[in-house]
């Protein structure tokens, strides 16, 4: 799977996509990040990335025209542009879940556009797939949600994580009435710690009521 990102600060993604599970998918092949500067795709001498908006008000708006020749550009140069999927980060979109991950994984190519300052020109929405949000709060960039998009999705991607690894993880199953369940308690060693102790079932070797356990426990958190 690859990722395109679309954005003012490339640099910032350094830390994150550079350690762990994520940089090893990346070792492997398994996914691709890229990262496209959208100042490259202004035309004028300054760059121009962003304008004031029309009407009046605070801060500035990205251009229309620019944010059109970076996704275009992109598009010609994805072999299975079929397979592709554009999407616009904000928090006027569709709330971002594990069902929305998934979704993801079917494309073979996936554009992530970042907004900065007071977002976008409305008719950069007539140029994307999809809008997407990561919560009802507003960040300073589209950089954050779209970490967040390539980690969640790029954890599904066959053999990123070790095989049935993910299988209980939270979200990743519901219950009768489709709700998302969340992941069985775990523990380590020691067994005791100031007074809270391990439950004794998960030490009883019987893997049949440890699963019953288990899938107990995972309802009751949800509830
Ligand atoms: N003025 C915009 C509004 O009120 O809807 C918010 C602009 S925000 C300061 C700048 C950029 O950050 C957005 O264009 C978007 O790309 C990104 N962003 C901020 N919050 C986000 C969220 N919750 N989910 C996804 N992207 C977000």
């Amino acid at each position: 799977m690859i990722f395109n990102i679309i954005t003012l600060f490339p640099e910032m993604f350094n830390g994150p996509f550079s350690e762990s599970i994520i940089k090893r998918a990346q070792e492997k092949g398994l996914v691709e990040i890229k990262f496209h500067r959208l100042r490259d795709y202004a035309t004028d001498k300054h760059k121009t990335v962003d304008d004031t908006p029309y009407g009046g008000g605070k801060g500035m708006v990205f251009k229309v025209d620019v944010v059109d020749r970076a996704i275009l550009n992109l598009k010609s140069k994805i072999s299975k542009a079929k397979n592709c999927r554009t999407i616009l980060l904000s928090p006027q979109g569709q709330k971002f879940n594990q069902d929305k991950a998934r979704e993801l994984t079917k494309y073979d190519n996936i554009i992530l556009v970042c907004g900065r300052y007071e977002g976008f020109d409305e008719r950069v929405r007539d140029l994307v797939d999809q809008e997407i949000s990561i919560g009802d709060f507003v960040l300073t960039g589209g950089e954050i949600p779209a970490m967040a998009i390539v980690d969640a999705v790029s954890r599904l991607v066959p053999a990123v994580l070790a095989e049935k690894s993910a299988e209980n993880e939270s979200f990743m199953s519901k219950d009768e009435k489709g709700n998302y369940l969340l992941e069985y308690p775990q523990y380590t060693r020691p067994i005791e710690y100031k007074g809270e102790k391990v439950p004794e079932v998960l030490m009883s070797g019987n893997h049949a009521k440890i699963e019953k356990w288990r899938q107990e426990q995972m309802k009751m958190k949800r509830d």
